[in-house]
């Protein structure tokens, strides 16, 4: 399948149509931001690097029984996806405390969670992403009772089958965002991208961090960083 008319240009990535109307490419670029886009730059073959592993971590959850919008990788930087109208929140699930948590509760980097924590946060970079509960999702019509209750199931399972697949290649998964969207208007599945732009991923043993952390907090080794957890998924 080839890329016909351009139709949407994200942060990160870039969607255009193809022959099939329920059929998009994702292009991943290199471009990065942070902090609501106040923040931006590039991070060197970022596009290739989430491209394969959302690639591979797509292919693994639809194993694991979680539809996602993926279909099949095309080229370094480009995947075929099932055309979705994303619900407009972010789907933040955290195990140890890190960012925005430890930011919002003045808490310490680094506390293992009791139990994971998950949030909805409505997707406004202007508003800062605020955080919002169930009642603000379906009083303002934002998603049923029922496709919240579907979300939910799905972002758990998810957390559970990435936090093991991750433990398996010395990573642990700290924190992620996850966005959903309507298939052919009903049925939710995942979209977006897996990936260190959108998962906090620490060495197990170091603790060193090997997400998009290091650019927004100028750590450094920044490509470095994405290729090695590239070289541990595909291990
Ligand atoms: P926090 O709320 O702590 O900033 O983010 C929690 C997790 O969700 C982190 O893994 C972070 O990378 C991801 N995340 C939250 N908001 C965004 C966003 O707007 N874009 C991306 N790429 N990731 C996000």
């Amino acid at each position: 399948m080839e890329k016909r008319k351009f139709i949407y240009e994200g942060k990160a990535k870039r969607l255009y149509e193809t022959d099939d109307q329920d059929i998009l490419i994702q292009e991943f670029k290199d471009d990065a931001t942070a902090f609501d886009a106040t923040k931006r730059g590039t991070i060197g073959n970022k596009g290739i690097v989430n491209n394969k592993l959302s690639e591979k971590i797509f292919t693994l959850l639809e194993k694991k029984g979680i539809p996602t919008h993926f279909i099949k990788r095309l080229n370094d930087r480009d995947m075929l996806v099932k055309r979705v109208k994303i619900v407009p929140i972010e789907v933040t699930m955290r195990n140890i405390v890190a960012g925005g948590m430890a930011k919002l509760l003045a808490l310490d980097e680094g506390i293992i969670l009791k139990k994971p924590v998950l949030e909805w946060h409505y997707k406004e970079d202007k508003l800062h992403d605020p955080l919002i509960n169930d009642d603000h999702v379906m009083a303002l019509g934002i998603a049923t009772p029922k496709e919240l209750e579907i979300i939910k199931k799905y972002s758990y399972k998810v957390n559970e089958a990435l936090k093991k697949f991750f433990d398996s290649k010395n990573l642990i998964l700290v924190d992620f965002k996850l966005e959903f969207g309507r298939y052919k208007g009903k049925t939710m599945i995942l979209a977006d991208e897996i990936s260190p732009d959108t998962c906090r991923l620490w060495d197990k043993t170091t603790k060193e961090k090997l997400d998009k952390d290091r650019f927004r907090r100028d750590l450094g080794n920044v490509e470095e960083a994405y290729q090695e957890v590239l070289r541990r998924v595909m291990a």
